[in-house]
C-alpha cells in the first residue's frame, strides 16, 4: 500500500476503492495543467537531465500535456516554455541556497519498504540523505499561505495539513527507519504557482508535530485492515452520499424526512 492510493478512503470508502480500481478519478482543475504531470516536470527537473529527458517523452498523454500538438520537435506549451509557469518555479528553486544545500545534494526517488501492522507499505523518497540525517518532500503548490478548512473543524489550516502530507511524511519517516535503520529528520520544500512563485522551507521539528506524526502512524494501523478488505471484496464500502464520486453513482434508495436533511 502506498500513502496516496489510502488517503481517499479515510474520506470516502467508495470513492477511495473507485480510484484504487481505476474506475473513477477525481475531475481534474477545469483550468491550467494537470496536477500530476506538471508537479512530475519539475521533480523529474531535480532529479537528473536524463531523468527529465525520459519523464517528458515517456507516453503520450505525459507528451500530449507537455508539448504542442504532443510532439517535441513543435516545441513546449505555455505552461511548460522557457519563462512560463513551470520554468519560473524550477528556476526559483534552483536559484536557492538552501536548496541547492539541502534538497540537491540527496539521493532522488529512492524507493523504501516495510511493515506496519501486518501489511506492507512502500514510499518513494524525493530527495534522501541518510549521512546528513535528513530527507525532502518537494510540493508545488497553488499558494503556499492560502487558508484550507477541514469539516468539522472550525478554523482554517494550511495545506500541508489539509492534504495529509502529515501522513505521508510520517510513513516515510517509519518505512526509512525499517529500510535504512536511521531516524531522520523530515522537510518539505515548497514552491507556488504564483507569479512570481513562492517558496519556503517546512520543518516538523516541534513536540507537537511529532504527536500529530503519531497520531498518523495510529490512523493508518487503525484503518488498514478495513481498506485491506475492501480492496479484497471481503467488506462492502460505505458510501459518504456527499463526495463527487457518490453524486456521480448515486441512486435514489427511499426518501428523507425534511427533518433529517445532513448539514456541512
Ligand atoms: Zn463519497
Amino acid at each position: 500500500m502506498d500513502v496516496s492510493s489510502f488517503k481517499p478512503f479515510l474520506k470516502c470508502e467508495a470513492a477511495g476503492l473507485a480510484q484504487f480500481k481505476k474506475q473513477w478519478e477525481p475531475q481534474p482543475p477545469k483550468s491550467g495543467p494537470n496536477l500530476l504531470i506538471f508537479g512530475n516536470f519539475i521533480h523529474s527537473y531535480f532529479q537528473s537531465e536524463k531523468a527529465h529527458q525520459e519523464y517528458i517523452t515517456k507516453d503520450s498523454k505525459t507528451r500530449k500535456e507537455i508539448f504542442k500538438y504532443g510532439k517535441p520537435e513543435k516545441g513546449f506549451k505555455k505552461d511548460y516554455v522557457a519563462g512560463g509557469l513551470a520554468d519560473s518555479m524550477i528556476k526559483t528553486l534552483a536559484g536557492d541556497e538552501v536548496f541547492n544545500s539541502v534538497y540537491m545534494p540527496g539521493d532522488k526517488e529512492v524507493i523504501v519498504t516495510g511493515k506496519l501492522g501486518n501489511h506492507l507499505w512502500k514510499g518513494k523518497i524525493d530527495s534522501l540523505s541518510l549521512d546528513r540525517g535528513l530527507f525532502c518532500d518537494l510540493k508545488t503548490v497553488d499558494k503556499i499561505h492560502k487558508k484550507h478548512w477541514i469539516e468539522g473543524q472550525n478554523y482554517p489550516t494550511n495545506f500541508i495539513v489539509e492534504r495529509g502530507y502529515v501522513m505521508q511524511i510520517a510513513l516515510y519517516q517509519e518505512l526509512i527507519y525499517q529500510t535504512f535503520g536511521k531516524w531522520l529528520q523530515p522537510f518539505i520544500f515548497a514552491v507556488s504557482k504564483q507569479d512570481p512563485p513562492d517558496h519556503d522551507l517546512f520543518d516538523f521539528d516541534t513536540n507537537s508535530i511529532r504527536e500529530m506524526m503519531e497520531e498518523n502512524i495510529e490512523t493508518i494501523k487503525a484503518n488498514q485492515e478495513r481498506v485491506f478488505n475492501l480492496i479484497a471484496g471481503k467488506e462492502q464500502p460505505i458510501r459518504c452520499e456527499q463526495c463527487a464520486y457518490c453524486r456521480k453513482s448515486k441512486q435514489i434508495t427511499h426518501s428523507i424526512h425534511i427533518t433529517d436533511i445532513e448539514l456541512d
